[in-house]
């Protein structure tokens, strides 16, 4: 990996050239703020200013052109958090003209993506936030290839998993810092500015206390398309071969610690009969960790980042959280939303101390590390006295962090009991893929109807199986319809198991029918409902 950035040759006066004649070139996706992603021709950066420009000329593109909208509140989010107020993007308008009084600019020749990092320490934050979305902002993009150039633009140094971020290009990633050294006006000739959000599951509680995202677009296939692609540039293979199955608890030794850790791992062995290990960040190396969880059958461990390595688990494998006592473990879930992402294919399961004397408190310590002694008298009884921290927003909450960062004794026939309740007799067979395909459309949908005498009617409806099903293993095959009165609002609905049925019930002579009908795969894939037929009776 080279620091340079003359690895491609440009002709420097053709560059300067195209940028005087053509300005900046702006393309961008997504409707609003929040979604979008530009791409850019001759996008520049005062590193003295540190302000992006955009040149205008003659030949200039802007689009979406939003005028003042621009700065209601940004043009987009750097970073993969939506609509952080620290981590937006924009730039200030020049014409191209004003490059004649401007220091002479250096040009970039490498595609460069140019985005924020959000909490680079932290490694919940690393994976779920940067490594995630970057990988897959690249996939987007297919300019985005492996010798693209990454850009990290929220001023960090570069943080105890800098390594990471250097496996997702050839190129060694520039931090905002570091621009200076190249010059005062760096000119990027084709970059994209942004990230993609479609992977992440979890909001941090900025504006409503923490949670799985609303509306999540991702599976488990995809996670694990990441994580075999992480596996690849750490040259971790999977050992497919391997039997012997074990147990790993990943273990904290700074803070919020397992205080009986010792004799944990002896009662996880006896009971599942597996050899029990620990790992954690301070003494393994990250490859030994993840080529040890890749494997595992079941992962233990207190909540905390280090929870977010349940992205490499085999599928099939399980994950124990363990909450400190008064910490909701429904109120923070974001392995829980991981683990149980569709098609992750993993057991969750939390497990909370609820015996005050099984926990440690530090009252004195900063308040960073959960310290309330700064607080008044009153509040600190009151956070004492408390038995489950209410529901907050981020992120200095100081019952919260006092919480978080107890140490616990874990009382382990209560934890047994939890485990043994989800997982029957030994943890985690490798199960195979079990993917979920929807059906089609019903096809040639038809109905028939006869009247019998004046009050009373049947509707004969029959249909023929989606063309997709000859094609898949389908363990169940059952259709729903709904039948609607034509100006009604309600319908009557139906499970059936056959392809065509005869409706009697609540039928009436002389009437119109609006007939609905999809199929559905083993009781929960729902498939689209066919064109509506028009029945009259
Ligand atoms: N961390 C660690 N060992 C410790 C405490 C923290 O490895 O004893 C790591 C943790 O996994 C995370 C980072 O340090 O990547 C920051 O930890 P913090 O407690 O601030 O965050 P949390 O784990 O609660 O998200």
């Amino acid at each position: 990996q080279s620091q340079e950035l003359s690895q491609v040759q440009i002709d420097y006066h053709a560059a300067l050239q195209t940028l005087l004649e053509d300005g900046t070139r702006m393309v961008c996706t997504g409707r609003m703020h929040t979604d979008r992603i530009c791409r850019f021709e001759s996008l520049c950066y005062s590193t003295e200013a540190e302000e992006f420009i955009y040149f205008h000329s003659n030949s200039s593109v802007m689009l979406p052109n939003l005028g003042s909208r621009r700065f209601q509140p940004a043009l987009l989010d750097l970073s993969s958090v939506e609509d952080h107020n620290t981590q937006y993007f924009n730039f200030v308008e020049l014409p191209a003209a004003a490059l004649k009084f401007m220091p002479k600019p250096v040009f970039v020749p490498d595609v460069a993506l140019i985005a924020n990092r959000f909490n680079p320490d932290n490694l919940m934050h690393v994976f779920h936030d940067d490594l995630l979305p970057i990988y897959y902002t690249m996939q987007q993009f297919t300019d985005l290839d492996p010798e693209t150039r990454l850009f990290f633009m929220e001023g960090w140094s570069e943080g105890v998993h800098f390594d990471l971020y250097k496996l997702l290009s050839n190129k060694q990633p520039l931090l905002r810092e570091q621009l200076k050294t190249l010059g005062r006006l760096l000119c990027f000739t084709k970059s994209y500015v942004g990230l993609s959000k479609i992977t992440t599951w979890y909001q941090y509680g900025f504006v409503q206390p923490q949670g799985p995202k609303a509306n999540i677009l991702v599976s488990g296939n995809e996670i694990r398309q990441f994580t075999k692609f992480m596996m690849q540039k750490l040259n971790v293979s999977l050992e497919e071969s391997s039997t012997e199955e074990y147990i790993v608890v990943f273990s904290r030794t700074i803070n919020r610690l397992i205080l009986n850790e010792a004799e944990l791992i002896l009662a996880l062995a006896q009971e599942f009969q597996m050899k029990t290990i620990t790992v954690s960040l301070e003494e393994h190396s990250f490859s030994d960790i993840v080529r040890l969880i890749s494997n595992a059958s079941m992962l233990v461990s207190m909540h905390g980042a280090q929870l977010v390595m349940s992205l490499f688990l085999p599928r099939g494998a399980t994950v124990v959280e363990l909450f400190p006592y008064a910490i909701n473990p429904e109120h923070y879930t974001p392995y829980k939303t991981l683990a149980t992402l569709p098609g992750m294919d993993l057991q969750y399961i939390a497990w909370q101390n609820t015996a005050r004397e099984d926990t440690v408190t530090y009252p004195d310590r900063p308040w960073d590390q959960g310290g309330i002694a700064h607080l008044d008298k009153a509040e600190q009884e009151r956070i004492i006295k408390s038995t489950e921290v209410p529901r907050h927003l981020c992120c200095r909450n100081p019952e919260w962090l006092f919480r978080a960062y107890q140490d616990t004794k874990v009382d382990i026939p209560s934890l047994i009991h939890v485990i043994r309740q989800t997982v029957k007799s030994k943890p985690g067979p490798k199960k195979k893929w079990s993917g979920s395909l929807y059906p089609g459309k019903v096809r040639d949908a038809r109905c028939q109807a006869s009247v019998q005498g004046t009050s009373e009617a049947r509707l004969s409806v029959s249909w023929q199986v989606p063309w997709n099903l000859k094609y898949l293993k389908v363990r169940e095959v059952k259709y729903e319809v709904w039948i609607q009165e034509q100006g009604e609002n309600t319908y009557m609905p139906y499970i059936l198991s056959h392809q065509n049925h005869t409706f009697s019930e609540n039928i009436k002579p002389f009437t119109i029918y609006l007939v609905w009908i999809r199929c559905i795969f083993n009781k929960n894939l729902l498939g689209p409902f066919a064109d509506v037929l028009l029945c009259s009776t």
